[in-house]
């Protein structure tokens, strides 16, 4: 089997992979590097932030990659000496107004979280500021580096022979009759059987029927520096959360701003995650501010994702709209598709991601 994958992300890099190891001729066409957009931005943590308000079509997918991430970060290391650091860091949520809802959807969805009052807060995490009463713990939740994940990604599908083709835009997907016949790019025609969509926040405009669906959400990242140890949780509060790396870099996201296409940072949103990162962990104050960043989220309604072939093209597939946590249903998202394309028997129901026209 052949087939082409539009957008080199996580989504397009994953399913390339999955479909490579199955034995199948995969072709990757990115109009860039590979890897350097939305999944390159984000932030890693492998579990939506504040999960019990999502959609149980967006839980059943998080949990199905929080279930295997660990394994395939490992396999990955192996198979190309890239480690994309998986690391159980626990997201601690200090904003509880919510607690008796978030408890019971935890029981429900089978996942540890426990109600943490005063000086447990600060046993859990040191680090923060003495005036938090109480907080969620949630034990379990682990994060990665999303730029090694993707750099280990294109080393192994280097090693699958998967046929790269970078800094080459596709401009219109071509379809005869009911079927898909491939893509046209700016410097030729590529035929394909069967296309995967996984342009990001850019889908829309190469597919109509995606238009109204996807639509940019730029986020604005910073980074500070500091000495290894400082903190060791996910820490969330009021949208605004901090993730400390391995070797000291301490992320802190991120904005949500509808501003179109335009990823240019802004002192405004530097100053704002600052003074969030600030109230959370006090000694952040004393670090100095490495990078900032902004990237392009792939928005979509509630934050569900369109994975499936479309009903009326055949050998058209999408995999899209990933919105906030296109890391932690990556993988899912992925094997989902696969499974839809070679014809397995579905890793979870495909239904609520289905693509109506
Ligand atoms: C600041 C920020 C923080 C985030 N934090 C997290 C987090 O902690 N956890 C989590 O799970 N998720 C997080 N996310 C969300 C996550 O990063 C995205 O949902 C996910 O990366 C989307 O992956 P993608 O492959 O669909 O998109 P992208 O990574 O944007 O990839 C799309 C690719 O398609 C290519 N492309 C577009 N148009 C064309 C074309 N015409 N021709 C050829 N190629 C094309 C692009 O160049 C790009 O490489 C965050 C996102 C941001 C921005």
């Amino acid at each position: 089997m052949d087939c082409l994958i539009v957008g080199g992300g996580l989504i397009g890099m994953l399913c390339a992979h999955g479909l490579a190891r199955e034995g199948a001729m995969v072709r990757l066409v990115d109009k860039g590097p590979l890897g350097r957009e939305a999944s390159w931005a984000g932030g890693g943590i492998l579990s939506p932030l504040y999960p019990w308000r999502y959609d149980s079509a967006v839980t059943a997918l998080a949990c199905w990659s929080q279930q295997h991430y660990a394994d395939f970060s490992r396999q990955l290391l192996d198979k190309t000496g890239v480690d994309p650091e998986w690391e159980r860091s626990g997201l601690l949520i200090l904003d509880g107004d919510e607690s008796a809802e978030a408890l019971q959807w935890a029981r429900k969805s089978n996942v540890v979280m426990e109600k943490l009052i005063a000086d447990a807060v600060l046993t859990c995490e040191p680090a923060l500021g003495s005036r938090w009463l109480s907080a969620l713990w949630m034990p379990g939740v682990a994060q990665l580096r999303n730029p090694r994940l993707l750099r280990a990604l294109k080393q192994s599908l280097l090693q699958h022979e998967v046929d790269i083709i970078e800094h080459t835009p596709v401009k219109r997907l071509m379809v005869t009759g009911n079927r898909v016949t491939g893509v046209e790019t700016a410097t030729g025609r590529l035929m394909a059987d069967r296309v995967v969509l996984a342009a990001g926040a850019w889908s829309g405009t190469l597919f109509p029927a995606l238009q109204q669906r996807i639509e940019p959400v730029q986020g604005q990242m910073i980074a500070f520096r500091v000495p290894p140890g400082l903190l060791s949780r996910v820490v969330l509060n009021n949208g605004n959360y901090v993730i400390p790396r391995r070797d000291g870099l301490v992320l802190v996201g991120s904005t949500v701003e509808y501003r179109g296409f335009d990823k240019e940072t802004t002192a405004e949103a530097r100053e704002q995650l600052q003074v969030e990162a600030w109230r959370m962990i006090p000694a952040l104050a004393a670090c100095s501010v490495e990078y900032h960043w902004a990237g392009l989220r792939p928005g979509s309604s509630a934050g569900v994702p369109y994975i499936g072939e479309h009903p009326q093209i055949r050998g058209l597939f999408v995999n899209t709209g990933h919105f906030r946590n296109g890391v932690v249903t990556g993988l899912a998202s992925a094997q989902l598709l696969n499974d839809m394309l070679l014809g397995r028997k579905p890793i979870v129901i495909p239904e609520p991601y289905a693509i109506l026209e």
